[in-house]
């Protein structure tokens, strides 16, 4: 599978000169199977520049389209108004629907909320693709070739859920705002177990962190030690945070690689094939 950085910026897009680099859209990954099937990781800002480049090549938005969401804060969702494939009548939408059991909120509402008339000119209602909500985190989907998608709950206010995605043998898990809290999370390192790719949150130092307590994410050496005890092969750091610059985190990203040589900084237009 092909896997596309279109955001990986946290918490609010940036446009400075000096964060450019790096990225400044929200989370949002493209992830291309084998079989030519797509799925989508979030919908932050960076699903709009992915949409265009769909409708590009039709091939590959003939089929369904998986989008998982982590969780509906802004920087998850906020450019699914600007995804211009939602606006296809022809096209399938089959959107993730973590947590509908325990948090009883209606998914389409969140969206429907966002495009209201104070926000936003066109409704949730005019979009025109045929959107379907499933429910990942208490069953695995299978894309019609057999490519295996489960979603698992995290700590981070109001709950996220990571995915773990499966096709012929090679395993990425994508994890973002992730809180720990004391320790790591065991269970975030069983799901993560022997991935091939984990993008994991990595919004912080870990001097940073110990003043954001409670605001839902990750440090760089929390994301590492995740990785080391599941075994994963490599680590991409994502969902950066919006203060710091691309001068910032590549001196960051040099420092450790001299200790740590699978992991590296989730770029905008990085792609890597697994
Ligand atoms: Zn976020
Ligand atoms: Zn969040």
């Amino acid at each position: 599978m092909k896997i596309i950085f279109y955001g990986t910026r946290g918490s609010i897009p940036v446009a400075d000169r000096d964060f450019i680099q790096v990225g400044g859209n929200t989370s949002c990954v493209l992830v291309i199977f084998n079989s030519g099937e797509i799925a989508i990781l979030d919908a932050g800002t960076g699903i709009r520049k992915l949409g265009h480049d769909l409708l590009e090549d039709k091939e590959k938005t003939k089929g369904e389209i998986f989008i998982g969401l982590s969780h509906t804060h802004w920087d998850h969702i906020q450019g699914f108004p600007f995804f211009k494939p939602a606006y296809d009548p022809g096209q399938k939408l089959i959107i993730s629907l973590c947590g509908r059991q325990k948090h009883a909120r209606d998914l389409s509402s969140i969206f429907a909320a966002q495009m209201q008339r104070d926000y936003f000119p066109v409704s949730f209602d005019n979009l025109q693709a045929n959107i379907e909500f499933f429910e990942a985190d208490t069953e695995v989907w299978h894309t019609q070739s057999g490519a295996a998608i489960t979603a698992a709950e995290h700590g981070h206010p109001g709950g996220a859920w990571s995915y773990r995605i499966e096709e012929q043998g090679k395993i990425l898990v994508y994890c973002t705002d992730i809180e720990h809290g004391a320790g790591i999370d065991p269970n975030v390192v069983r799901f993560s177990k022997d991935a091939d790719l984990l993008i994991h949150d990595a919004q912080y130092t870990s001097e940073e962190l110990k003043s954001k307590v409670g605001w839902g994410h990750s440090s760089w050496d929390q994301a590492i030690e995740v990785a080391d005890r599941a075994g994963v092969r490599q680590l991409a750091l994502f969902h950066h945070d919006p203060e710091h610059s691309d001068a910032f985190l590549f001196e960051l990203e040099k420092k450790y690689q001299q200790h740590h040589a699978n992991i590296f900084l989730a770029l905008e237009t990085m792609s890597i094939t697994l």
